[in-house]
């Protein structure tokens, strides 16, 4: 075995006029792990950049919170589960849910990198191998909140605009985020769905984020019923997240699939999800869930449930790999939300990795290379890093 030999938590963030948006793409933080042949391995997450790496580094106070660096020099990579119980045990007073499970995310994405270097495997085959032969991400449509006097007409043009480039690049499976909250009552975003479908037209799945937009289940059935005709795939972030109660109300009312979990860390909270909440799928984030070895945990757990696993994804180019490889290795994984370089202008997205996936009649081939298969773009690393 060649140990790992140097553990680098980098926070990079580029500089943006959007901290009134919803962009995760404007910073993030990666993992960097070297082994004693000179080998790489890197991972990131979908969390505040500095706190992930203050909780990485931090000192050993006792047996329950202890530094995670120190558990990773002079480890084997090949042992992902363990190590990942291992830093699970060890950080369980801080971590064990939401930003330590975000730091373990980045640690665990890095050690399928480095490992499947090592072996000379892509990381979908340490997650047991491909079960299918051809992957479907789904293209998410995001013209950002009303900001500026814009109009609800002013994010329709926009969204219109981006089908098309969806579209014209090969998507077949489109999100629309109808993320309008006070511009439109329900009825008129009734209609606005509508028109969303009508300027996709039929034969592209589609299917809708609500960004939170109701406390009441009631109100998210009244509209999920008047769109039910337009063949919408699921409902996303209908209800306030945790809740779970007012979920299963709506799943079990809805004529669409309800789905949730997006801030959700660990088997243990999808589990949750599953029981309490009821909805048919399950959205975790691979760099906020627990990392490759968590979601295929959770994607097994899913099939025993007959829950699917979309999950979400909305950072750099390493995390973009990641669902390819999940979906690869994972059967509960009908799609898996993928950001375009071509639909949205973000730098970290285009330029931190590469290179990009080819796009096929809505399909894309398996990864190859071993390990993730992307490389870290050192210029791009070095202007946007935020620790001098
Ligand atoms: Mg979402």
């Amino acid at each position: 075995m060649s140990p790992i030999e140097k553990v680098e938590v980098i926070p990079i963030v580029v500089e943006n006029d959007k901290a009134d948006d919803l962009d995760g793409t404007v910073d993030t933080v990666v993992v960097r792990l070297t082994d004693a042949d000179g080998r790489t391995g890197i991972g990131e997450s979908d969390a505040p950049p500095s706190v992930v790496k203050a909780f990485i580094e931090m000192p050993t106070a006792h047996l329950w919170s202890q530094n995670s660096e120190g558990l990773l020099i002079g480890a084997d990579p090949v042992e992902v589960t363990a190590l990942w119980e291992t830093l699970y045990e060890a950080t369980c007073y801080p971590g064990r849910r939401g930003l330590g499970i975000h730091a373990l995310s980045a640690i665990d994405i890095a050690l399928h990198d480095l490992a499947g270097k090592q072996l000379g495997i892509p990381a979908y085959k340490l997650m047991g191998g491909a079960r299918r032969q051809k992957l479907k991400p789904y293209c998410t449509i995001y013209p950002g909140l009303a900001r500026g006097g814009q109009t609800v007409r002013d994010l329709m043009t926009i969204i219109e605009r981006q089908f098309e480039q969806a579209l014209g690049e090969g998507f077949r499976a489109v999100k629309m985020e109808v993320l309008f909250y006070d511009l439109v009552g329900d009825a008129e975003l009734v209609n606005l769905i509508k028109e969303g479908r009508r300027m996709l037209g039929d034969g592209i799945l589609m299917a809708l984020d609500f960004g939170y937009r109701w406390r009441d289940w009631y109100d998210a059935k009244w509209v999920l019923d008047r769109v039910a005709d337009y063949d919408i795939y699921f409902a996303e972030a209908t209800l306030q997240h945790d809740d779970l109660l007012g979920h299963a109300r709506l799943s079990q009312n809805s004529p669409i699939r309800i789905c949730g979990a997006e801030h959700a860390a660990t088997r243990w909270e999808i589990r949750e999800w599953i029981e309490v909440g009821k909805v048919a799928v399950v959205q975790p984030d691979i760099s906020r869930c627990g990392g490759l070895t968590e979601i295929r945990r959770i994607a097994e757990m899913c099939e025993l449930y007959g829950v699917q696993v979309i999950p979400h994804g909305w950072k750099t180019g390493i995390l973009a790999q990641c669902g390819r490889h999940f979906q690869a290795a994972c059967p509960a994984a009908p799609l898996f939300e993928f950001i375009s370089p071509q639909v949205y202008d973000s730098p970290l997205r285009r330029d931190l990795v590469s290179p990009e996936p080819r796009l096929s009649d809505g399909l894309m081939d398996l990864p190859e290379g071993p390990g993730l298969g992307v490389a870290l773009n050192e210029e791009v690393v070095a202007r946007y890093r935020i620790d001098g």
